[in-house]
């Protein structure tokens, strides 16, 4: 069974959020538990916690099919000092919120180097940030997401996501999250057939798909290899549809969430229709 979804809106409340999911036909979703672009906000109300719980229930989503988003400004990578200590306390307090939701995996942008420290080195730091906060919690996976291999940020070489995998003390709470599009302007080539088993077989080998806990379903503005993060929406982009197609009839990605990003949300409905009638 595919699980597909959209990353929708929580304002007003996580609560919301399954609401708006449901609206569009979302078998999955994703959401932010707070407001991205901000540090610090309040914490959840026990009203929230309680009716988001509830919500889900009644509209048939469990925990697998949800995806939520940490905020845009964590860098668990990050060089210096100060930095870092922000970013690994405000990434164990999105771990937290997962917790108190009842869900079981947080997706997050690995973060980069800002081009002071070593590739290794900030991959060293990332896994280090990631085994910090899987101390301080208990049952939600952390799942890092492939990136597009924009300015110094990592995770755009399947071979960056095992090494930081390899140094996760606890195997079973750390996972994998593929979007389309970054994977695209990273430089694999999803647009073919043969491109496409082939990404894919390497992503087999070097991380394993027992590690995938996700996908980002967004087609991509800029080329291949191009390294830029731009979303489209699906058919519009360079990687055009057939991946879409390739990925809907392959059992590999069954029982996951697979989010879609793309840019116009008014076409989410379709989109999803669109996949399901693949
Ligand atoms: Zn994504
Ligand atoms: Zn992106």
């Amino acid at each position: 069974m595919k699980y597909i979804g959209a990353h929708v809106s929580a304002s007003g409340g996580v609560e919301n959020a399954p609401f708006n999911a449901h609206e569009i036909g979302a078998r999955g979703f994703a959401l932010f538990t707070k407001n991205q672009r901000q540090w610090k906000s309040a914490p959840l109300g026990k009203n929230n916690i309680t009716s988001f719980r509830e919500n889900c229930e009644k509209l048939g989503y469990l925990p697998f099919q949800i995806l939520p988003h940490d905020s845009y400004l964590i860098n668990l990578g990050h060089p210096e000092k100060e930095g870092l200590e922000k970013s690994r306390e405000a990434f164990l307090d999105e771990m937290q919120r997962c917790e108190q939701l009842g869900l079981d995996r947080l997706n997050f942008h690995p973060g980069g180097s800002l081009g002071k420290i070593s590739e290794e080195e900030c991959l060293k730091r990332i896994a280090t940030s990631i085994n910090m906060a899987l101390e301080k919690t208990k049952g939600v996976i952390a799942v890092i997401e492939n990136t597009a291999g924009q300015g110094s940020n990592m995770g755009f070489k399947f071979e960056q996501l095992r090494f930081i995998i390899n140094l996760v003390e606890d195997q079973s709470r750390v996972g994998v999250c593929i979007d389309t599009c970054h994977t695209f302007a990273a430089g694999y080539d999803l647009s073919t057939e043969a491109g496409f088993k082939s990404t894919f077989h390497s992503f087999d080998e070097i991380i394993g798909f027992r590690f995938l806990k996700g996908v980002h379903l967004n087609d991509s503005k800029k080329g291949l290899n191009s390294r830029v993060d731009r979303h489209d929406n699906l058919g519009k982009g360079v990687l055009g549809i057939d991946m879409f197609r390739y990925l809907m009839h392959d059992p590999r990605f069954d029982n996951m969430p697979l989010i879609l990003e793309t840019p116009d949300e008014t076409l989410w409905k379709e989109e999803i229709q669109m996949l399901y009638k693949m």
